[in-house]
């Protein structure tokens, strides 16, 4: 039977929209010890900073970690000192926090900045592989359902396969509703659920394609 690995991962960062929710992410981090699932997170420095607890406990449960920068900024819109600069308070105090070596996993917030020349330059100088995602139901959207934020991002892993990454983000109510439910249905059609460093270097996206980002 051909494996379909299928990557779990959450960016926790300080929320911007309203449908939020503040200091659950222990009932998250629950449900994923419940289920036995190892997840990936893209840690925000500065969220690491308000929630120690909740960070430590990613580290703590055999979470994989990475940084998600310190501020939540678009990375191509910094200087070329601020790039390093972030990047390093992120890991700074995601290691103190977390208690992991972000390196080499790195996120770009939104996604954005990640076909550009200098981000790329400023990541490999400091040791990161930028991942992006495959599949995503848009759990940030507050005009969505649960039910449609489910459905999408688990029709989104089947058509992808092998090497499916989710996005997922540690803040919106969606993200709590439908956890348990996805998990159940992704490991009912078969998928071994891993974090990134169980997956091909050549299946995670590093870059977005033509007319992307
Ligand atoms: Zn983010």
């Amino acid at each position: 039977m051909r494996p379909f690995r299928v990557a779990v991962t959450f960016d926790a960062e300080h929320p911007d929209r309203p449908h939020h929710l503040v200091g659950h992410e222990h009932e998250l981090l629950d449900t994923l010890g419940e289920l036995d699932v190892r997840a990936t997170f893209f840690v925000q420095g500065r969220w690491a900073e308000a929630f120690p607890d909740a960070a430590r406990r990613i580290g703590d449960e055999g979470h994989l970690v990475g940084n998600h920068s310190h501020y939540h900024a678009r990375m191509h819109l910094l200087t070329e000192a601020g790039l390093r600069e972030d990047l390093r308070a992120a890991a700074g105090v995601i290691e103190r926090h977390c208690r992991r070596d972000p390196v080499p996993w790195f996120r770009a917030p939104f996604g954005a900045g990640a076909s550009d020349a200098r981000v790329q330059d400023a990541l490999q100088e400091l040791g990161y592989t930028q991942v992006l995602w495959t599949s995503t139901g848009s759990d940030w959207d507050p005009e969505r359902t649960a039910a449609h934020v489910e459905d999408e991002l688990l029709a989104s892993a089947l058509a992808h396969g092998d090497g499916a990454i989710l996005l997922c983000h540690t803040w919106p109510s969606h993200t709590y509703a439908t956890l348990a439910g996805t998990i159940a249905r992704l490991r009912s059609a078969g998928a071994q659920l891993v974090t990134v460093d169980q997956l091909d270097a050549s299946q995670i996206p590093s870059t977005w394609g033509p007319g992307g980002d």
